[in-house]
């Protein structure tokens, strides 16, 4: 999160300090303290470990919820997301299918609609476990789609492991969502060639008049537009002998079958979580291979064009000019019949946009659009091809999945920036504190030894125990912005804010308090103290940067509590425990003192929430 270049810049800030300072005749060995002082002083030491407490906690919930990370920081990026440009079939559909209609293209008697199935089931590939179980009772492995198709040819008595076995299967060309149809060169007595996909593609390969190619195409868009996955079954016979499929020679002059339609129910959840994300901000969008009608069908179940939502097809696409396509692209809701290639596209055109974009998809031609995506998702049942190029693998392959790991990336993100704005601010502090007394010429309020203690024993735990905070960036919280960078202005705001507030007036005090003629001991002391106090009493106001401390219960967090409590123990210990007084050059301080630093740190957290009032005023 903060590269070499702070380091570097760090190293280069502290070197000319104390070159300057020895030029202006302080002594050397001070110097060398105070450059030291101030080295220490920048670097916030428990940042990377409350980060990465802040990942490993954030992904095992992500696992909980059946979504696996394969990248720690793509964790982070999730939780940014604005747009999901999600599959169909699967995501937001059960994937249970069932074939609801069979049509022969001629005549429908049972003959023809068991020879139709019978050329569509051939050109499947599921494997049946227990055949000679009643079908009800068949467990099967395959494609959903394909599962259906043997189901529902098993209900009109045609069955697919008597079939299989009646057929030599000479070649086969397994379905691809680029040609979207399958192939398989089938032979008992004459080598048979059958395709089984997408109707207005088979139909161009059909011998059909152009009355009925219009009137078939109607058909299939009468059964898709009604919410069907629609397919079409088309054959040719070869007299010769034939061996290998040779798509540039044989998918023409072929015989037309007919139509099969088969329905696939919406997950219940989706249309929940599609309003739940958007109400967050980020907006849903459909991309799939599937047929128009089908995917609006989708949709508008799910009440994704009740608005100004509109459909592009693949096609389309191709056709429109990128500007044009561009100005439009916010109202689009749904691509059909999309290509893998078209696929990228639209990733890297939303990602123009200024879009933080997630991707699901499960097949190998998924992998380049997955790979572009600012968080590919995999599901679990996908390809290995699609698994490895993705950042999120879902196990469960439910949109309801995809929507909870945001969720849960969008807690990751907000309590970096909770950790951030924690240690950077007492950071600042630091390094305001040890300005003021340079610029001031006064002695060093805190020494570099106190300070590496608040680093490392005040901050740190409360710092890691915010990995565990729940609020302030749920998805009811504001929307984020597009392409929110971890710094934003916001965060920026407060870590100066409170850094400078809170320093001016320690040291104010400590200069006021110099003046009373106490002991410069006490003082300091007293300095250190507070310090470390009001940056462990600080912890409770970042708990939720969006909301005042006052509407929250701020001890809900047993770790926070447990770590400030250990933070004051311990800062107790360096004021009153003899051996560390002599280790850290301080002394035992009276009730009035303690009663001081109290006040302090109540002030502080006051002057902070004042800051945030001022943020959520959306001043800045
Ligand atoms: P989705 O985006 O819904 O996953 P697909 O790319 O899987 O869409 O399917 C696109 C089209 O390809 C479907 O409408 C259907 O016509 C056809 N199709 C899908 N699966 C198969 C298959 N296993 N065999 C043959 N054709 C298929
Ligand atoms: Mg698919």
């Amino acid at each position: 999160t903060y590269g070499p270049q702070y380091f570097i810049s760090t190293f280069v800030f502290v070197t000319i300090l104390f070159l300057l300072g020895v030029g202006l005749g302080y002594e050397l060995f001070d110097m060398f303290l105070i450059a030291v002082s101030v080295a220490v002083s920048a670097v916030p030491e428990g940042l990377p470990v409350a980060l990465s407490v802040i990942l490993a906690i954030g992904v095992q919930r992500l696992a909980k919820r059946r979504a696996i990370v394969r990248q720690l920081l793509a964790a982070e990026t999730l939780g940014s997301t604005t747009l999901i440009l999600t599959d169909k079939t699967g995501t937001l559909t059960q994937a249970k299918m069932e074939l609801i209609t069979i049509l022969p293209y001629s005549g429908n008697d049972a003959d023809a609609r068991r020879k139709l199935l019978g050329d569509a089931i051939l050109n499947t590939d599921v494997v049946i476990e227990n055949p000679e179980d009643s079908p009800e009772k068949w467990r099967m492995a395959g494609r959903g789609l394909e599962q259906a198709l043997v189901m529902g040819a098993a209900r009109e008595g045609i069955f697919y492991s008597r079939l299989k076995r009646a057929h030599h299967i000479l070649d086969h060309l397994p379905f691809q969502s680029q040609q979207k149809f399958s192939a398989v060169l089938a032979h008992s007595g004459r080598p048979k060639l059958i395709l089984l996909g997408a109707p207005e593609i088979l139909l161009g390969y059909c011998d059909l008049s152009r009355e009925e190619q219009r009137q078939w195409i109607g058909e299939a868009d009468r059964l898709a537009f009604a919410g069907e996955r629609v397919l079409a079954v088309a054959t040719r016979e070869f007299r010769e002998k034939t061996e290998q499929i040779v798509p540039s020679e044989h998918f023409r002059k072929m015989k037309f079958q007919g139509l099969l339609g088969l329905q696939d129910p919406l997950r219940p959840d989706t249309r929940d979580a599609i309003r739940r994300i958007s109400a967050a901000g980020v907006r849903t969008v459909i991309v799939t291979g599937d047929h128009r009608g089908t995917a609006e069908a989708v949709a508008r179940e799910l009440g994704m064009l009740d608005g100004q939502g509109r459909v592009m097809t693949g096609e389309e696409l191709e056709k429109t000019p990128y500007d044009l396509w561009r100005e439009s692209a916010r109202e689009i809701t749904v691509y059909a019949r999309v290509s893998p290639e078209q696929k990228v596209k639209i990733v890297e055109m939303y990602q123009k946009l200024g879009e933080v974009v997630a991707v699901t998809g499960d097949g190998v031609n998924d992998a380049p659009a997955l790979e572009r995506a600012d968080i590919g998702v995999a599901v679990g049942a996908g390809t290995d091809v699609a698994k490895s190029a993705a950042d999120l693998i879902i196990l469960d392959n439910d949109f309801e999945t995809i929507v909870a790991a945001i969720e849960e990336g969008r807690h990751i993100l907000g309590n970096i920036r909770k950790v951030i704005v924690y240690l950077l601010s007492s950071v600042a502090d630091e390094l305001f504190l040890i300005g003021g007394a340079l610029l001031t010429g006064l002695v060093l309020p805190i020494s570099a030894l106190q300070i590496l203690f608040v680093n490392f024993f005040s901050d740190s735990f409360p710092a890691i125990a915010l990995a565990f905070e729940r609020g302030g960036n749920s998805l009811e919280g504001a929307p984020p912005g597009r392409r929110r960078s971890l710094f934003d202005p916001q965060m920026k705001f407060l870590i100066l804010a409170i850094g400078l507030m809170t320093s001016f007036f320690l040291f104010l005090l400590y200069w006021f308090l110099l003046r009373l003629d106490f002991s410069a001991l006490h003082v300091r002391t007293f300095i250190f103290a507070s310090f470390s106090t009001y940056t462990l009493f600080l912890a409770f106001s970042m708990r939720d940067l969006e909301k005042s401390i006052f509407q929250y219960h701020p001890f809900t967090n047993l770790y926070l509590s447990g770590g400030v409590a250990l933070g004051l123990l311990f800062t107790m210990l360096v004021i009153y425990l003899p051996v560390l007084q002599a280790v850290f050059g301080t002394v035992s301080l009276s009730f009035f003192w303690i009663a001081g630093v109290l006040g302090v740190g109540i002030f502080n957290i006051l002057a902070v929430e004042f800051g945030k009032k001022i943020l959520r005023g959306k001043i800045i």
